[in-house]
């Protein structure tokens, strides 16, 4: 096994832990990023292939509330755009009601998407810390102090660092990285039962060569309690020269096949918009009950927001040397990106407090 040296090693390259490179790129600290996936974003990813719809099958909008994103979207030079809605949505009450055409209220707040798709962000900070930092497909499988120093082990080598940074989410880190010495149960008890947002969710989307769905002052919005789809919105591109259809199915359609899943999707649609659906070019998805990287399953049930932002995350352990990270652990806007950029300053603030 290969063993490599640095100041600060963090354990994943999703939002969280490349912000968090970011904000240190100048402060002369040797970074190492261990990432268990092939590609960066984590829960970010925006599926194109050929240059086609880019398709974002992870985050997706932010709003002005999100003031930590706008500005770092604002210092990347990333340009915006608003989600599309127009005035009326699909509604579909119940299981076996006809579907309604509903007003959409004035939503002044609105939501905004990347231009390109969330992986543009994730892109440009990639492109902003030294690319030799970032060290793919290294699955962490445990963390030991050793004296002034942490031992990271991974699936290929051993990683020695001054400080251990965590971005998984909380359940994630309990359920697959071993720490020595244990950390406190009341810690684990925390951990185990801390929701991950949008962990069991599907998202789905297909790509048309045009935009029949905006016809009829229709925008593509849907909300159903029939199912597959609880809720669809318009995808198209910001040039609004790529067309597609996007959103989300109810987490129990997980175990069925692909296929099987589409044809639920189309019969859904067919009702609505007529057999022109059965037309598109693409169809993608992501199961994110099945991203290892992503999701582990709970030891009771855990409801959305359960111990976000809890106050174990605000101290670290293991004499200062492990740190936990990552939008769960935010007091503020935890799950949502925004709370990504918030777990990422603050850290970045207890290193420098605590240094
Ligand atoms: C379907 C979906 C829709 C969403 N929609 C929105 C939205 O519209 N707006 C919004 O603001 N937010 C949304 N979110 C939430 C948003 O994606 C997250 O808040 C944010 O991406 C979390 O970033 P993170 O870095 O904290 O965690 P993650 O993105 O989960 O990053 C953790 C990283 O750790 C890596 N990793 C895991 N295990 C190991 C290991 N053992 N060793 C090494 N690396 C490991 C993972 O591969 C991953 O890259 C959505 C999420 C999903 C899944």
């Amino acid at each position: 096994m290969h063993i490599i040296e640095s100041d600060i090693t963090i354990i994943g390259a999703g939002l969280t832990g490349l912000t968090i490179a970011y904000l240190l790129r100048d402060k002369d600290i040797k970074i190492t990023i261990l990432e268990a996936r092939e590609r960066l974003g984590g829960r970010i990813y925006t599926q194109t292939n050929n240059n086609d719809t880019p398709l974002d099958l992870g985050a997706t909008w932010f709003s002005n509330q999100h003031t930590e994103v706008l500005e770092l979207l604002k210092q990347l030079k990333l340009k915006t755009f608003n989600q599309h809605y127009s005035t009326t949505a699909i509604y579909e009450p119940q299981p076996n009601s006809k579907h309604q055409i509903v007003a959409l209220p004035q939503n002044n707040e609105g939501s905004y998407r990347l231009v390109g798709g969330t992986s543009h962000l994730i892109n440009t900070l990639y492109q902003h810390i030294k690319p030799t930092e970032v060290k793919h497909n290294e699955i962490v499988t445990s963390i030991t102090q050793e004296n002034a120093l942490v031992s990271i082990k991974t699936n290929t080598s051993i990683y020695k660092s001054g400080l251990v940074i965590s971005t998984l989410p909380p359940n994630l880190f309990d359920s697959t990285i071993t720490v020595h010495p244990e950390l406190p149960k009341e810690a684990k008890y925390i951990m185990q039962n801390t929701h991950t947002w949008m962990g069991d969710s599907i998202k789905v989307g297909l790509k048309y060569s045009a935009p029949f769905w905006r016809e009829n002052n229709l925008s593509g919005t849907i909300f159903s309690n029939a199912g597959p789809i609880t809720e669809f919105y318009d995808h198209c591109n910001y040039q609004n020269n790529q067309y597609a259809l996007k959103g989300f199915l109810k987490s129990d359609y997980f175990s069925i096949t692909k296929e099987e899943r589409l044809t639920l999707i189309t019969n859904q649609l067919k009702k609505y918009y007529g057999d022109g659906v059965k037309n598109f070019t693409a169809y993608e998805e992501l199961v994110w009950t099945k991203e290892p990287f992503t999701y582990a399953n709970y030891n009771n049930s855990v409801f959305p927001h359960t111990n976000n932002g809890h106050a174990i995350y605000k101290t670290p352990f293991l004499d200062n040397k492990l740190y936990i990270a990552g939008t769960e652990t935010s007091a503020s806007y935890s799950g949502k990106m925004e709370g990504a950029l918030r777990s990422a300053q603050y850290i970045c603030k207890l290193i420098e407090e605590l240094k």
